[in-house]
């Protein structure tokens, strides 16, 4: 049997895929089984943020994998240790709980916060806003967060306590963050809602609103943070800095990994057996992430995602399909003038180039380390499919 049928007679289909098997990468460019070559625009939805198979970040991944691959939670390991640190001082927060996935960063963001209410206040305030249009993950809390009524379907019932305001409308929100609420979640820029960033003034009312009545703002940077903006959280855009800030996606360069931050307010909430995670901090994601962070870190490389992101804007300028562009640094969202954002992905794959989907836009993701001339090479592929 072939790889695509013995996958399908063996994996549940909850996942429309592409007849393509990867096999190996290297740099910003991957192979499937067949030799054939593709550009990455789309690094595993900003998973790669290093691109594949970095020679340091595979260097720090394997020998923590020949040292100690995981033990538990009930003992500390200097790398987890290690990596909380340079993390924390990184985004500016004062502790984090390491969990693996987008969708487990937000389900503890959301308990912390219903804690944080309840232990200062009382039962009655566990209301959580959320956006229409959001994306906040798969799992049922998650999923009743996310603010789209295509996820609210088959799984009933879902979590009770998400109240969902129009993103950017201040009046909204206003009406809707009572006494009941103990937290609002954003996503700076919604990224499976479409690659659009929120308003400056919407999120200036966001916080202004939630410091008057002690309410947590978290902001959801599983897809923003970690440099893809080009500031390490895309908060800095905005001159905030939330709560409790969830990470994961880029955050260990492709290896599972989810991390929620919580500043002054939030650092002591989880107490012993609230929370917890067999796999959470694992070592050997731990040291992958360790060599994400020391090169994102690292002299000029954010400004340098900030010129690649405008090099990639500015080409993209002149292409008479493209009726606009959207989004902050390397989280690139095109809107198209007549085509379909899926047959272009199509055409695209045909020709060597991956990129994905945001709604019905065309979304960038690239590998924060792409080179001006694989940007070259891949947004020329892009313009000759849009133009012809
Ligand atoms: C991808 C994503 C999630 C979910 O992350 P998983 O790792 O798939 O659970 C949550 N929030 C945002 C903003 C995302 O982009």
């Amino acid at each position: 049997m072939n790889t695509i049928d013995k996958f399908n007679s063996h994996v549940t289909h909850s996942y429309s895929r592409y007849p393509l098997v990867m096999e190996k990468g290297s740099g910003r460019r991957c192979k499937d089984e067949n030799g054939k070559e593709y550009i990455d625009l789309g690094s595993g939805v900003g998973t790669n943020s290093l691109g594949y198979c970095d020679e340091k970040w595979a260097d720090a991944v394997c020998a923590q994998v020949r040292t100690l691959q995981h033990n538990s939670n009930y003992y500390y390991t200097a790398v987890q240790a290690e990596f909380a640190e340079k993390l924390c001082e990184t985004a500016g927060y004062k502790s984090l709980f390491f969990c693996n996935s987008g969708a487990e960063a937000n389900e503890c963001a959301i308990k912390t916060a219903r804690k944080y209410s309840f232990d200062k206040y009382g039962k009655g305030r566990h209301n959580i806003i959320t956006l229409v249009n959001s994306f906040h993950g798969r799992t049922m809390a998650t999923l009743s967060a996310t603010g789209q009524d295509v996820f609210h379907n088959y799984f009933f019932p879902f979590l009770e306590g998400f109240i969902n305001v129009t993103a950017n409308d201040i009046d909204d929100l206003k009406a809707k963050l009572d006494d009941t609420v103990c937290a609002v979640m954003i996503e700076y820029i919604q990224g499976e809602g479409g690659v659009n960033a929120l308003d400056k003034k919407f999120v200036d009312a966001i916080y202004d609103l939630c410091a008057e009545k002690d309410v947590l703002v978290i902001a959801d940077e599983v897809q923003t943070g970690v440099g893809r903006t080009g500031k390490f959280l895309a908060g800095e855009h905005f001159g905030k800095k939330a709560d409790i800030t969830t990470l994961a996606k880029g955050i260990a360069g492709g290896i599972p990994m989810g991390a929620c931050l919580f500043g002054e307010k939030c650092s002591e909430v989880l107490t012993p057996g609230t929370h917890g995670s067999t796999f959470g901090g694992n070592p050997i994601a731990c040291a992958g992430g360790l060599a994400v962070l020391e090169r994102v870190t690292s002299d000029g490389f954010l400004d340098e995602v900030t010129e690649k992101a405008e090099y990639i804007r500015k080409k993209l300028e002149d292409c008479s399909e493209i009726e606009s562009i959207s989004g902050i640094g390397l989280m690139i969202g095109i809107t198209l003038k007549t085509k379909k954002a899926s047959d272009v992905v199509k055409k695209a794959l045909e020709n060597g180039l991956l990129i994905l989907t945001a709604k019905e836009k065309v979304r960038l993701l690239p590998p924060l380390t792409i080179d001006m001339d694989e940007i070259d090479k891949g947004i020329e592929i892009l313009k000759q499919i849009l133009e012809e």
